[in-house]
This record gives structure tokens, C-alpha cells and sequence, in this order.
């Protein structure tokens, strides 16, 4: 299946994909991982976008979806499914998208709209940390490491991403917000939104996910 997650920082698209992965034969992309790797490696790229990411502001659709096109144009990753995590973020970038499946024949079969507040998501982010190795997910109150600032998985370093400080998650969301409606309605119009409600813990929103998917292959409405 190729699945879209929507929804605004911190509704947990990148948790839930991690967990999603581990049941379903797809391949999570996620933008914000990809352009976070070019930072850390201090590409060319990454030296481009980084006072957009760490301030909180859109990198250009021209940029995010070249590095789109890149990735499915893998065979490896084509003959899986795909699990869109923050792309499309602006509807011209959906209108992309859709070009993009359309030339290789697999269209995206749904797109989850992860319902959060503004309370909900300002906890989740403020207390998140991210291992430095990995990118496995922790947070001080709802998931704390066992060891203070060592991930439980890798042993590798902890940090608190920039862009997770207060001020700069209010610009997010309100990037998120100037920008969201547009899918939607583009998403809705094809009959392929599902609303979900994110403010509950990631296990929860991923079995009622489940569901959703079983259903919609038991109506043989995914394409392989
Ligand atoms: P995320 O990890 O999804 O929260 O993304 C972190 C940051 O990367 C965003 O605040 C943007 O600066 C940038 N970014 C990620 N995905 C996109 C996208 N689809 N379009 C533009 N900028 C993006």
C-alpha cells in the first residue's frame, strides 16, 4: 500500500510509521529524516536548507520533491509499499506526488490525517529526544531511556532537535497550519482521507490503523 501520513508536528507520523513498519512490507520516508541526514553529513544540500529546517520553515517544494523522485525511482523501494511521513507538506507538493506514482502506475491508496491538539503536541515535542545513531524516539516523560541520554537500542547519544524548542515549534505549526487545508481538500476530493484521532498513544492509533488497512484489502481497493 502507499499511504500518506498527515498531521502537525508532533502528532507522532514518524512513531506511528516506525511502528507500522514493523507489520507492513513498506518503506517509511520520511522528508524530514532525509533532509536532517544531508545536515548532519554537511552536504551541499545540507548546508542549503539548514536555517530553514532549524527555524522551523518549509524547505522549497522544488528541493523536497527531488529527493522524492529520487527515492522511488529505486527498485527496491518501488516493488514495496510506502509510507509517506511529512510529504506532501504544501499541495503543490501533492500535486507532485501524485504526478510522480502516476508515471510508475502506483497511486497512493490512503491518506491518514493525524488529528492532535495544540497542548498534546507542544508536551510531545518539548520532551522529545532522538539518538543521534539511530534515530530511535524517546521522551522524558512518556518514554524516558533507560539510561539518562543513551538511547536503549544503540548506546548512542540522545539530543533534543533544534527545531523541538518552544518558540521555533510555534512557527511549525503555524506553517502547518497556513498550509494544511489545501491537502485535504485535494486528498478528500479523491476519497482517500481518513480522518484519525492522534491524541492518544501510538499503539492505540496503530491498531485502529490496522483495521483500517485489513478493511480496505479485504474491498481489494489497495493495489499491490
Ligand atoms: P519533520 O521531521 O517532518 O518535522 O521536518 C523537519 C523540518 O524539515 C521541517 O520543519 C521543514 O523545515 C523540513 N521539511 C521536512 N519535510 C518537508 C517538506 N515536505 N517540505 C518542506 N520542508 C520540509
Amino acid at each position: 500500500m502507499r499511504i500518506v501520513l498527515l498531521g502537525p508536528p508532533g502528532a507522532g507520523k514518524g512513531t506511528l510509521a516506525k511502528l507500522l513498519q514493523e507489520t507492513m512490507e513498506v518503506t517509511h520516508i520520511s522528508t524530514g529524516d532525509i533532509l536532517r541526514e544531508e545536515m548532519n553529513h554537511q552536504t551541499p544540500l545540507g548546508k542549503k536548507i539548514k536555517r530553514f529546517v532549524e527555524s522551523g520553515e518549509l524547505v522549497s517544494d522544488t528541493v523536497v520533491t527531488k529527493i522524492i523522485e529520487n527515492r522511488l525511482s529505486s527498485k527496491k523501494n518501488s516493488d514495496r509499499g510506502y509510507l509517506f511521513d511529512g510529504f506532501p507538506r504544501t499541495e503543490t507538493q501533492a500535486r507532485d506526488l501524485d504526478k510522480i506514482l502516476t508515471k510508475i502506475q502506483k497511486p497512493i491508496d490512503l491518506v491518514v490525517y493525524m488529528e492532535s491538539t495544540l497542548p498534546v503536541v507542544l508536551q510531545r515535542l518539548t520532551g522529545r529526544r532522538v539518538c543521534k545513531e539511530c534515530g530511535a524516539l524517546f521522551h522524558m516523560v512518556n518514554k524516558l531511556p533507560q539510561r539518562p541520554g543513551i538511547c536503549d537500542l544503540c548506546g548512542g547519544a540522545l539530543y533534543q532537535r533544534p527545531d523541538d524548542h518552544e518558540e521555533t515549534i510555534k512557527t511549525r505549526m503555524e506553517v502547518y497550519l497556513k498550509n494544511i487545508q489545501p491537502i485535504i481538500d485535494y486528498y478528500a476530493a479523491q476519497g482517500k482521507l481518513k480522518k484519525i484521532d492522534a491524541n492518544r498513544n501510538a499503539e492505540t492509533v496503530k491498531d485502529e490503523l490496522m483495521k483500517i488497512f485489513d478493511a480496505k484489502s479485504k474491498l481489494g481497493h489497495a493495489q499491490p
